[in-house]
């Protein structure tokens, strides 16, 4: 090649052309540095076909400075990153960059330099000192890591390292991953089971597209079916990549995962160190790295040789990343899997209705386990009508629950009270003006965490120390905290149960891997009585001596009115039941409600799984809601709200007239005022023969905004607000 054109990262440069010096080599999807002005470029070679721009005369090119030292990225890579800035309205550079990791690893391998302590007394002992000394053991890492590790600033580390109480360590990046075994430790499987991982390594063999939904109950062994499928691309050389909802289970895998194949997989998120992460990459784009397990970043990565994805909990929304490029890992994972010719599995005990759906279309085969492994039932789940059954004043828990924990503990066995709501209360008011704590920054109350003493706004991170006196009226000691979070749900348990070990599971304590692997080795080992979580808990996690779950506010998620706000409830409550019974013994589930009748809440209480996704079905279709019809969602915001406004009706004007399209709004969004940002939004409901994408673009690309205004395109919301 003599000119090339370049994917340049930066949106707002897009495409560029240059010249290839002599004796330089580059292919398609060579990572190359380019001149751009007086600076640097780092950039993608791309078909020049497939890129709009304008053609510039071959005397005005600029020569390549250098070609990097990795493989070029793949077509079938290149073609997902076209396919999913073009499905997601984003741009493409954006996309690309998902893929690269980091800088630092195009740069080649070497070694970098780490820290550790070197176990010497100090000679002058400070706070800051004492903090580090009791953080840092056992770790290693850059000054920065470390010193955020510690919470100490990276000067204090310095003089640390200075004094020699801190070492530095050669740490070399390209070293070798030990290889996972593919026969370390093979299960013997269940008749249902057999068949299923038979059917996967099949597929992985065939090295074909083949997308599998994997619609198993909770404890059924899932996740030791599409081992054997891992275990099978093992033995064929290829990679495997495993993605799941959230970093938090990804410590509960790694053992599992360890059981199984004899080593810890490779981990890939935004928690891992960064020569962690350099290391991977590189072992990824080289084929070295067998078995990748990761949050959805993962997904664009350069797989030298995938041979099989995995999506597990695929039916989480958590996979729909919610800025930047709004994608669905899901989504965008099967069609990975087709680019790559190979098969995908989604694995779930309560697949989302679209999964359901291109299942009964065919277009998914469905493998089920019905029942779950070793015979364990699944659990009795029985309601409680809160306006019938109600709790003491001022608390949460209705009696028939508080006594069934009781005998839990005597029995010496462990209870789980679920409820969505980090903190102690929702909202804080005051008994004498009526005063309400409000985030200055978005439409929200700031919820009041004990723990932490504070008021917190959970969208954009303010806090507030919580007050003596109520700011507007200044009365002291007139501060009330309404509805409970889960810090509220423990502190009420301390006083029924006061002999009681819990444990608290939110993303404010289980904050770190070393928290959550203490709290699932605590769990297991028998030395909690009873858990109070959020989502957290919900999944993934097994422990045996868990017998009762209670849902303490079942109805918390179908306020709000959102689109998928009775599936996901289904989806919570049957995964937080899900953690009942596993072991020998049969669970029970107590679900707290004020609406019996909702049909969400009769089908749980009916294990009646059918008639769920029926009449859920039904309402979607008749709403024209995916999987029958599209949606989308355009979000317009200024920090100025006239100016968000009045380009919100600028758009709303020029909307087209389309038969198969309908455009609602601009409406305030419901979270009108977001990190200081108002917004507006529109949305679109289209058919499912819309050429959604492609009207979107006509609609906004000519337009003009002042700078202050973001204009953002959302395909396939899951959020509404
Ligand atoms: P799921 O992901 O479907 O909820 P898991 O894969 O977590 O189920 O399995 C539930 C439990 O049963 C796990 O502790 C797992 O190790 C165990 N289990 C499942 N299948 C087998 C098997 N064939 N042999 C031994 N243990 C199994
Ligand atoms: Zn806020």
């Amino acid at each position: 090649m003599e000119r090339v054109r370049l994917l340049v990262f930066n949106a707002a440069l897009g495409v560029l052309d240059y010249r290839v010096p002599q004796g330089m080599t580059v292919e398609y999807g060579s990572v190359v540095v380019a001149p751009l002005g007086p600076r640097q470029v780092l950039g993608i070679v791309w078909e020049a076909e497939r890129l709009n721009a304008q053609d510039v005369p071959a005397s005005k090119l600029r020569p390549l400075l250098e070609v990097l030292p990795v493989p070029p990225l793949p077509a079938q890579l290149r073609r997902l990153i076209e396919w999913t800035a073009d499905y997601y309205c984003a741009p493409l550079s954006s996309v690309a960059r998902m893929a690269l990791g980091s800088t630092a690893a195009l740069r080649g391998g070497g070694t970098t330099t780490e820290y550790r302590l070197t176990g010497e007394e100090p000679k002058r002992m400070t706070p800051q000192r004492a903090a580090a000394l009791d953080a840092l053991q056992g770790e290693q890492g850059s000054i920065r890591e470390l010193a955020e590790l510690a919470s100490v600033s990276e000067g204090v580390l310095r003089g640390m390292v200075g004094a020699g109480l801190l070492e530095p360590v050669t740490v070399d990046l390209d070293r070798p991953y030990p290889p996972a075994r593919p026969d370390f430790a093979v299960p013997k499987l269940s008749e249902a089971q057999k068949e299923a991982a038979d059917t996967f390594v099949a597929a992985v063999k065939d090295h074909a597209f083949a997308p599998f939904l994997l619609d198993g109950v909770t404890g059924s062994g899932k996740t030791e079916c599409y081992f054997e499928a891992v275990a099978e691309a093992l033995r064929l050389g290829r990679q495997v990549l495993v993605l799941l909802p959230e970093i938090a289970l990804t410590e509960n895998f790694l053992r599992r995962f360890e059981q199984r194949f004899g080593v810890a997989p490779i981990l890939w998120h935004s928690s891992v160190k960064s020569s962690e992460r350099r290391r991977a990459w590189r072992a990824i784009v080289h084929g070295e790295a067998q078995v990748v397990v990761g949050a959805r970043s993962a997904l664009f990565l350069p797989y030298a040789s995938l041979g099989l994805i995995v999506v597990d909990e695929a039916h989480e929304v958590s996979f729909k990343q919610d800025d930047g490029v709004r994608y669905n890992a899901r989504d965008v994972a099967v069609i990975r899997a087709k680019f790559e010719a190979i098969p995908v599995i989604l694995a779930s005990a309560t697949p989302a209705l679209e999964s359901m759906q291109l299942a009964e279309a065919g277009v998914y085969r469905k493998i089920e386990l019905p029942d779950r492994f070793g015979g364990a039932m699944l659990p009795e789940i029985e309601i409680i009508d809160l306006r019938k059954e109600v709790p003491e004043r001022g608390r949460w828990l209705a009696p028939r629950l508080v006594e069934e924990m009781k005998d839990r503990l005597a029995r010496g066995e462990q209870s789980l009270l679920f409820l969505n709501r980090r903190g102690y209360a929702p909202l804080t008011l005051c008994r004498h003006c009526g005063y309400r704590f409000q985030c200055p920054n978005c439409t929200a109350w700031l919820v009041e965490h004990r723990f932490s003493q504070r008021l917190a706004c959970h969208h954009c991170g303010h806090e507030v120390p919580v007050p003596d006196a109520c700011p507007e009226c200044g009365t002291a000691d007139c501060l009330v905290a309404c509805g409970p979070g889960v810090e509220r749900i423990a502190d009420e348990v301390a006083e029924i149960l006061p002999e009681a070990r819990t444990a608290l599971v939110t993303s404010d304590t289980m904050n770190t891997p070393e928290a959550i692997g203490e709290f699932v080795a605590k769990a297991e080992g028998g030395a909690i009585d009873v858990i109070i979580g959020t989502q957290l808990v919900t999944k993934g996690y097994h422990f045996p001596e868990l017998t009762l779950v209670g849902v303490v506010d079942a109805d918390l998620g179908l306020e709000g009115g959102d689109l998928r706000a009775a599936e996901r409830t289904y989806q919570q409550v049957a995964q937080v039941a899900g953690r009942a019974g596993r072991g020998e013994k049969p669970g029970e589930v107590l679900i707290q409600t004020r609406h019996p009748e909702a049909a969400v809440i009769a089908a749980l209480a009916n294990g009646d799984r059918d008639a769920f996704y029926a009449a859920e079905t039904e309402s979607r279709r008749e709403a024209g809601a995916p999987p029958f019809g599209r949606w989308a969602a355009i979000i317009v915001s200024s920090e100025d709200q006239a100016e968000a406004l009045s380009a919100a009706r600028a758009i709303g004007g020029t909307a087209p007239n389309l038969p198969d399209m309908l455009v609602l709004g601009p409406a305030p969004a419901p979270l009108s005022l977001l990190r200081g940002r108002h917004r507006f939004r529109l949305l679109i409901n289209a058919r499912r023969s819309a050429e959604l994408q492609k009207a979107l673009r006509d609609w906004l690309e000519p337009l003009q905004f002042p700078r202050g205004v973001r204009v953002s395109i959302d395909i396939d919301p899951y959020s509404f607000v």
